[in-house]
């Protein structure tokens, strides 16, 4: 494993003025403020120019949304329900209670909680609620019947269960936002496990990696190596749920520097260098990120569950419930099915060499089906344990002309540079990226007081 030959030590983390939503439905505010930054820029000097530039390239593409203007609107609106014609009460659930008996003593018949839990079954069954979880009951007034209940099985969405006489269950992802932020780091001897401590952000240490994987030897990191990174940070409910995308990198060795910039367009997802060079690697090295590989490739396996030696095509990787997959390289949706064996499942096509598979999936990421083009590290599914499985993993397989191969130990190609008539467009982004990471700063105030001893007084 790389990790134990280096840490990497962030030393700042600031957040942008800048915010963007995933599901840009509205973007009638955008001319405004695109006209805006064009009187500002005709007056501002050419440094300010640079920086409105790439400020607005940012918000140009998704809306921008801010985190109060999304309180608001949780304000006036609770699991689709107005806040202002509904009253909303939350019952823990406890270990030994019976829902149905819950529902009873809400003056639900026992006829209906029966088809509600036929019913819930393909979407989120009532079974599933756990102990110590919430139930929120919705009713049109104080004191009625409640219409539905809302449970929340993980941060991403939550589950309302319908008790009008359609007894409809519905699945509702909750809405994503990300803002852009901004880290600095330089890799010291021994801080690998203090940067675990620190939750979130070996996440984009990952991503890095990744995306440099074919520039930079990560094996073989040195101490005094640097790096800068302006990445996605989500927010759900206004609360950090975890890193989005890397937009881009740059790091420092002793072979130089080196930039990379996630770039998209119709033929194209992923991150260059500064001549247009595929920076990464065509296939991530695993579907989940800080998953722990509990059983890998093996043609003689002891199977878990059947007890008997049959061999795992396959690599394991154990995560939490709900944690999000993967795609490992741009493809096509082959298959978004269920298997007895294999639970939910999606395969892709990424070649006419190769496919790759994912296993005893909770549930498909929004739009996961057969025919979806994905890119590579588009999230396509949760992490679950449908099917045969001991507990929650993703079995990941990997084909190679029709035969299952241990991905682990195949050497890819390269990923392929952008065309020539393409490059321009590519220069633009380009720019406008290297600029936001050239001015992000090195050194912490820490680090220059330790540099600099006079500044001690100061
Ligand atoms: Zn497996």
């Amino acid at each position: 494993m790389p990790r134990q030959n280096y840490g990497l030590r962030i030393f700042h983390n600031q957040p942008k003025k800048v915010s963007t939503q995933h599901h840009p439905e509205n973007s009638s505010g955008g001319i405004v403020i695109d006209a805006l930054i064009a009187i500002v820029l005709s007056v501002a000097l050419i440094i300010l120019a640079n920086h409105f530039e790439v400020w607005k390239h940012i918000k140009g593409n998704e809306n921008v949304v801010s985190s109060e203007q999304i309180l608001e609107e949780q304000e006036i609106c609770k699991f689709g329900y107005d806040v202002s014609g509904y009253f909303f009460t939350d019952l823990e659930l406890k270990a030994d209670q019976f829902l149905g008996d819950l529902l009873y003593y809400e003056g639900i018949s026992f006829d209906k909680i029966a088809k509600l839990e036929e019913k819930s079954k393909d979407i989120y069954s009532v079974r599933k609620l756990k102990a110590g979880k919430y139930l929120t009951f919705v009713r049109p007034d104080s004191c009625s019947t409640p219409c539905s209940f809302v449970y929340q099985p993980d941060p991403y969405g939550y589950v309302v269960y319908s008790l009008e006489d359609s007894l409809d269950v519905k699945y509702v992802e909750k809405e994503v936002v990300a803002h852009v932020e901004t880290a600095s780091g330089t890799v010291t001897s021994s801080l690998w496990n203090a940067m675990i401590d620190n939750g979130l952000q070996p996440a984009v240490i990952d991503m890095m990696e990744d995306a440099l994987s074919s520039a930079v030897d990560f094996y073989h990191a040195q101490k005094g190596d640097r790096f800068k990174l302006v990445f996605e940070r989500n927010y759900i409910d206004g609360e950090a749920i975890g890193v989005g995308k890397l937009l881009g990198a740059y790091y420092e060795n002793d072979y130089g520097q080196h930039y990379a910039v996630r770039y998209k367009s119709d033929n194209y997802e992923g991150y260059f260098d500064l001549e247009g060079r595929a920076t990464k690697r065509a296939f991530l090295r695993a579907p989940v990120k800080f998953s722990r590989i509990s059983s890998r490739y093996n043609r003689n396996r002891l199977h878990p569950i059947k007890g008997r030696r049959i061999p795992h095509l396959g690599t394991d990787y154990a995560a939490p419930y709900g944690t999000p997959i993967h795609a490992v390289a741009n493809g096509v949706v082959e298959i978004a099915g269920y298997g007895k064996g294999n639970g939910k499942y999606v395969k892709l096509r990424h070649n006419k060499t190769y496919q790759t598979q994912y296993l005893h999936m909770q549930r498909f990421a929004k739009g996961i089906r057969k025919g979806t083009r994905v890119g590579q590290g588009q999230v396509i599914g949760y992490v679950g344990s449908t099917g045969l499985a001991t507990g929650p993993h993703v079995c990941f397989r990997f084909w190679k002309n029709g035969r299952q191969i241990d991905h682990l130990r195949e050497n890819f190609p390269p990923a392929k540079p952008i065309k020539k008539d393409e490059l321009e467009d590519y220069f633009i982004k380009r720019d406008e990226m290297k600029y936001m990471l050239d001015v992000i700063n090195f050194e912490s105030d820490q680090d220059k007081l330790a540099h600099d001893p006079d500044n001690l007084s100061s």
